[in-house]
């Protein structure tokens, strides 16, 4: 346990009328709440000076290491407000786990996971009124840590700073679920063996960017990454895990082989298809076994899944060759739907949550009251 306590600086808040507009149609990533999270951390001194602060600009050396070797790292979860006027977080000791994994390769400090949580629920009860009620609206969180000593040297940081902002997030889809193009990266990677891929660090992202650019040259959503080494062997995608689904059930998706990302999103999938019922086989996939089998019949729905949009269903595959997988009409699936509604509907609170993945952070009397 760590009795670290928060200190907590009150924001001029938004107007009643400003945050409503906002939250009428906030799209994603595009406003932020009144508050944000700060904690420091000294080599000396450990995690001190846990803040809840007014959401504004930080202060930054020009020198700090995370300007020019790049050392941060972040997180991405979703706060929901249920019908019964409660708040809850999906499973936000998973993010706190995933987030020591990447500081552990990006010499970064872990954060101890019971603060972690307890920082997430300080600022969504602090800015409670900006989780929205629509329907599929959820109040966006952003934990990120970053290294913030001034030193040009090479070498993991003295000081870092751990901090968590909000952003309320619209439906994913309006208009209904949409499935995407992907497009297959031939020559850029975003992993190889023993770099940063398991880690969600912004890194990543940076490499991916120019992938992605290409993708929505050739009207692609999203790119696919395999492994640098075969070029076969799929990896995902750049921020989204990838499962494939065979005509008897079966889910495929790429094992956690260091490149890709352990997904809470995926390891929740493979747990809610398995109470069902479903093989799920966490093994090497590769971009020939899934043409020759979308080819054959045997393989006859695909998928991307994140935080940002849950399932994204995928109707094709292109390369530079030219479409590689084509599921024409049969896009979206029958199973690929299924799952989105049922982890859709837990997470919302239509849905019995069986295993204990809601974390309460406003109960519903509380909550009701505060929406009232
Ligand atoms: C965040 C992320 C995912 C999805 O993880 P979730 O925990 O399901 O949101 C997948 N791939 C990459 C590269 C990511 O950064």
């Amino acid at each position: 346990m760590s009795d670290l306590a928060f200190t907590r600086t009150d924001a001029t808040r938004k107007p009643q009328s400003e945050r409503d507009a906002i939250l009428a149609d906030p799209g994603f990533g595009n406003h932020f709440t009144d508050h944000m999270v700060s904690i420091a951390w000294t080599k000396d001194g450990g995690w001190h000076d846990a803040e809840v602060v007014p959401y504004g600009p930080i202060p930054m050396d020009p020198a700090s290491s995370v300007l020019h070797y790049g050392q941060e790292i972040f997180e991405g979860l979703k706060a929901y407000r249920h019908a019964d006027g409660s708040i809850v977080a999906f499973r936000p000791e998973e993010n706190a786990r995933r987030l020591n994994e990447s500081a552990r390769r990006l010499a970064l400090p872990e954060l101890p996971v019971e603060l972690f949580v307890r920082a997430v629920h300080e600022l969504v009860e602090v800015d409670a009124d900006w989780v929205p009620s629509g329907a599929d609206q959820s109040l966006y969180l952003r934990p990120f840590m970053i290294a913030d000593e001034s030193f040009l040297g090479v070498r993991a940081a003295h000081r870092a700073r751990f901090m968590i902002i909000a952003s309320p997030a619209g439906a994913y889809f309006t208009g209904g679920v949409k499935p995407v193009s992907i497009w297959l990266s031939s020559e850029l990677a975003r992993a190889g063996h023993g770099g940063t891929g398991a880690a969600k660090c912004g890194g990543n992202y940076a490499s991916s960017l120019l992938p992605t650019n290409i993708a929505a040259a050739n009207g692609c959503a999203q790119v696919l990454f395999t492994d640098s080494a075969t070029e076969d062997t799929i990896d995902e995608l750049g921020g989204m895990n990838l499962f494939l689904v065979r005509a008897d059930g079966t889910l495929i998706t790429p094992a956690l082989n260091g490149n890709i990302l352990d997904g809470i999103t995926r390891k929740s999938l493979i747990r809610l298809a398995g109470d069902r019922g479903h093989a799920v086989e966490e093994r090497a996939v590769t971009v020939s076994e899934w043409r020759d089998g979308v080819a054959d019949g045997s393989i006859v729905e695909a998928f991307a899944c994140g935080t940002a949009a849950v399932i994204t269903p995928i109707a094709r595959l292109k390369g530079e060759a030219g479409t590689i997988v084509d599921f024409g009409e049969a896009a979206p699936g029958a199973l690929t739907m299924s799952l989105r509604e049922e982890l859709t509907g837990i997470q919302f609170g239509v849905r019995e949550d069986p295993h204990g993945w809601l974390d309460v952070i406003v109960p519903a009397a509380v909550g009701a009251g505060m929406r009232a």
